[in-house]
């Protein structure tokens, strides 16, 4: 038996979560599966921009998100030896509401958007519920079939279906969307260590040695590190064993080298199979990719939710007067890409330039920072360190919550966004 929404969205990560809960507050009935029982997944997206906190605030869920375990990155630095450092990104210099990273568990982001959906009378979430098939009929998809856990099989029939499911998207392999496959040279390893009470919180830090690089991420109560290396790699890493791995790690960040012993086996150490492609066209008739099934991101610059998160507002906006009137067409959702093109190429254009200018130039030993005309421009020029951080906590077009979306917080309506999130924290 078959049921009927307006939106079927495939996949709850950021994109479709936003996307679930904006089109609810539209009045559309919107049902978003999600292939996993809870959104408890270790090593995912951890970082909540600037542009992602306005958003939250102007949805009305700043009060809740300042609740959540959060720890601020206030700048990005690359240390120069000798315990010297030179600030690459300000975040500080940006004149926004929220001039800093969230660094917030992706769970604790996503059920909070989960709660808030769960509020609206026409959103409906379905955990452990995973879409197997597209319903494509006449030339154009109808719906999707799905399983859920406990076995149990389904059709749910729809005017349209976004596809949120990620880089491994099976929608977008069914609809035979082709993509563009962007050569990448690195690969990255994720694994967390103890966090210290004097361990600095607000800066992120980048860290190079010879043939190594890694970037140290302060979490509420442990640091997560991203170990980048080249592509192929993971073979090899894992043969020469943990004690050799706790070795590199230790001679790349001697101030953690007191903390490695915590890994117990190369189990501790996650790979991530690092892609980067984009969707020629995100949608077919009826369906439409976003986020990472649009465009997969490097991890290089953290930016990845937060496209993803725009995507859907951006498709909110754009979708949900043709979904309440039951009329969406290949034009209508041709338009989300059109908005959000720029935006995405540029943002992966960066991150190309970086694997090839800043990242493999150090794993090949060449050089163990920034070049150094960067360095030195940004030494007699500090406040040109706004600019990488606008692109990475901005954005070339920031995406507004659109009026229907909109909610007032609980706070005192005068007070500045940012200063009613500091007095939260001091609660
Ligand atoms: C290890 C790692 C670290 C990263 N670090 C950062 C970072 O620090 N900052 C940052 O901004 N970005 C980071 N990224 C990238 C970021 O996580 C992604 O760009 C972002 O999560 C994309 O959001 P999304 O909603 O498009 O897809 P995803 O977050 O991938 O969500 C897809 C969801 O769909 C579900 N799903 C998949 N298939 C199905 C199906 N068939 N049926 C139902 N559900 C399905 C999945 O379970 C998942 O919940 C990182 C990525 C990885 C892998």
């Amino acid at each position: 038996m078959s049921e009927r929404t307006g939106c079927v969205v495939v996949g709850g990560g950021p994109a479709g979560m936003v996307l679930g809960l904006l089109l609810a507050r539209a009045g559309v009935e919107v049902t978003v599966l999600e292939k996993h029982a809870d959104f408890l997944r270790d090593f995912r997206g951890d970082t909540v921009h600037p542009s992602t906190l306005q958003l939250l605030d102007e949805l009305g869920l700043a009060d809740r998100f300042a609740e959540l375990p959060y720890t601020r990155v206030e700048e990005v630095a690359f240390p120069i030896g000798d315990d010297r450092q030179i600030v690459v990104a300000d975040f500080r210099r940006l004149r926004v509401p929220y001039p800093y990273v969230a660094m917030v568990p992706q769970w604790d982001l996503l059920n909070l958007l989960a709660d808030a959906g769960r509020e609206e009378p026409t959103f409906s979430l379905r955990m452990r519920t995973e879409m197997t098939e597209l319903v494509q009929e006449g030339g154009r998809v109808r719906g999707v079939r799905y399983r859920t856990e406990d076995g149990g099989t389904g059709e749910i029939r729809a005017d349209l279906v976004v596809a949120c499911d990620g880089r491994w998207s099976t929608a977008r392999r069914q609809a035979g969307l082709r993509s563009t496959d962007f050569p990448v040279p690195i690969d990255a390893w994720w694994f967390r260590l103890p966090r210290e009470p004097d361990d600095e919180p607000a800066t992120l830090r980048p860290r190079a040695g010879p043939g190594r690089f890694a970037v140290v991420i302060p979490r509420d109560r442990y640091l997560q590190i991203a170990y980048i290396g080249r592509k192929g790699t993971d073979p090899q890493m894992r043969a020469r064993g943990v004690e050799r791995f706790r070795a590199d790690v230790a001679a790349l960040m001697p101030e953690l080298a007191g903390r490695v012993d915590t890994l117990a086996s190369m189990d501790d150490v996650k790979h991530l199979d690092v892609r980067v492609d984009r969707l020629r066209r995100w949608h077919a008739d009826g369906l439409l990719c976003i986020g990472d099934a649009a465009h997969s991101m490097s991890p290089v610059g953290g930016v990845g939710i937060n496209l993803a998160v725009q995507d859907a507002v951006a498709a909110a906006t754009l979708l949900a007067g043709p979904l309440r009137r039951g009329t969406v067409t290949p034009k209508d959702l041709a338009a989300v890409r059109t908005r959000r093109i720029l935006a995405t190429a540029a943002v992966q254009t960066v991150q190309r330039l970086m694997h090839r200018g800043l990242v493999v130039p150090i794993l090949e030993g060449r050089r163990m920072s920034p070049p150094t005309p960067v360095l030195a421009v940004l030494r007699r020029v500090p406040q040109l360190s706004s600019v990488p951080a606008y692109l990475i906590g901005v954005g070339l077009r920031p995406e507004h919550a659109p009026d229907f979306a909109r909610r007032t917080g609980s706070a005192a309506p005068t007070e500045r966004p940012a200063a009613r999130i500091r007095r939260l924290r001091t609660h």
